[in-house]
């Protein structure tokens, strides 16, 4: 190709990359063509996949981003970013699909930031739980959008009060020195789950997610678990209680790298609302039953928070790109969170990874398990802690570590195996459980005040 003819093809290619840049509410359908686009723009560092379909048919299509995307690579952790769960809260949505362009752009560019993180985490990018809700809420579009309008599924189903309720049986257990992680699903959740709900449960059930983060809007702040207060059980009660996790400290600091990397979340005052930092804990604002976050916590190894983007749920097209620039940061930096605390492998001692083996610290009492290639990953903050690993049929091995602020600490187990102990032991004393209260219905109350997440 002649010199002259190869730069006029890079300052189409670089056009074409600008003009997707423009700052428009997109549909289903240019939703979609936006994310075959990026995918036709980075086809080595991307994949488009489905995870199923919502309730009119519409495809939950996640876009990845990996140097080896479509594959697991021991020690790379899996991140995940969902937006428009809620139907009529759709600046995640078209903030995913900006992110979406520029994670390909800046990785075109070289961008040695951007080409790291995407080099050294594999990202799960879905602009849309609720495909079907966006419709209805587009259709009137952002200036006569009601306030509920499209929040929920076709079938009028709030997705984040339709997940398992894991609290109350956590908290009953709690007492009890139960388990206080991979919390089992009640016996008939298949059929009380929307579509798409169902479709979430089988993806993280399937991805060994480490950090996450869920999008909505209709306040500003950075929202951590739980959701679900204790005394929600108690209907007496007045239900904003802060209900902590046992990592709760690392939550809040999870929620204060969104809120003050982000142009105004962290200064407090928004929307008429006051949180301190920009971040709040839940249950501590209003309390939710049945939500994804706490879910995602209880269920599986994935830390995720949930962020309040705008005051405005459906906020006007000229309103984008102020709301894209004060966002870009910090999605960029919460990305990275996924980069501390410890990982490494479990092996037997033929170096074979141990998969499901449990991954417990001293002082907080939520583990997490090992992958399907016996890799870990335990976000922790900085500090000295002591951790065990144990595995059915093996030796549990201690190690007393030191976290440092920035990479993860590598800290690899290699199990002995026992010969005293029978693997079927803790079969026997699992957590099948019967808990009636879980079956027990919540109607969330439609005040205004508990719109938002
Ligand atoms: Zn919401």
């Amino acid at each position: 190709m002649a010199g002259w003819l190869r730069s006029l093809v890079g300052a189409l290619t670089l056009l074409e990359v600008a003009a997707a840049l423009s700052f428009l509410h997109h549909r289903y359908e240019e939703m979609v063509q936006a994310l075959f686009r990026v995918q036709s723009q980075c086809p080595y560092v991307t994949r488009i996949y489905s995870i199923g379909r919502s309730v009119e048919g519409r495809h939950l299509y996640v876009l990845e981003f990996s140097d080896y995307p479509g594959i697991h690579e021991p020690l790379e952790p899996e991140f995940k970013y969902v937006g428009n769960m809620h139907g009529n809260e759709v600046l995640g949505r078209e903030l995913l699909l900006q992110l979406s362009e520029f994670l390909c752009e800046e990785y075109r560019r070289s961008n040695e930031r951007i080409t790291r993180l995407i080099h050294d985490t594999r990202i799960h990018i879905m602009p849309s739980m609720n495909p079907d809700g966006y419709e209805v809420a587009a259709k009137q579009g952002p200036d006569s959008n009601g306030y509920l309008t499209g929040r929920n599924n076709a079938n009028g189903v709030d997705l984040n009060r339709n997940f398992p309720d894991l609290n109350t049986f956590m908290y009953y257990s709690g007492e009890i020195s139960g388990p206080n992680h991979h919390i089992p699903l009640p016996d008939n959740w298949k059929s009380q789950v929307e579509p798409e709900t169902l479709a979430v449960i089988q993806w993280i059930s399937s991805y060994n997610f480490v950090l996450s983060a869920n999008l909505h809007g209709g306040a500003v702040v950075a929202n951590y678990p739980y959701d679900k207060s204790q005394d929600q059980r108690f209907r007496s009660h007045r239900r904003t209680v802060n209900t902590p996790t046992p990592d709760d400290k690392l939550f809040q600091k999870l929620a204060k790298t969104y809120s003050y990397a982000h142009s105004w979340m962290h200064r407090g005052w928004n929307c008429g609302d006051y949180f301190a930092d920009g971040i709040t804990n839940g249950a501590s604002w209003y309390s939710l039953s049945k939500g994804m976050q706490d879910f995602n916590y209880l269920y599986t190894n994935c830390f995720e928070i949930t962020l309040e983007l705008s005051c405005n749920k459906f906020p006007p097209e000229q309103d984008l790109e102020r709301q894209w620039m004060a966002n870009r940061e910090a999605l960029v930096a919460f990305i990275e969170e996924v980069h501390q605390g410890i990982k490494g492998m479990v092996s037997d001692e033929n170096n074979n990874g141990i998969a499901g083996a449990v991954i417990s610290v001293q002082g907080i009492s939520h583990d997490i398990t090992s992958g399907d290639m016996g890799d870990y990953f335990r976000l922790l903050l900085p500090g000295t802690y002591t951790v065990t690993a144990s595995a059915e049929g093996y030796q549990p091995q201690t190690v007393t570590i030191t976290v440092g602020p920035a990479a993860p600490s590598l800290v690899h187990f290699q199990l002995k195996q026992d010969v005293v102990r029978k693997p079927l032991e803790r079969k026997a004393s699992g957590t099948r459980m019967n808990n009636k209260a879980l079956q027990k219905k919540v109607v969330p109350r439609a005040t205004r005040r508990g719109t938002q997440r």
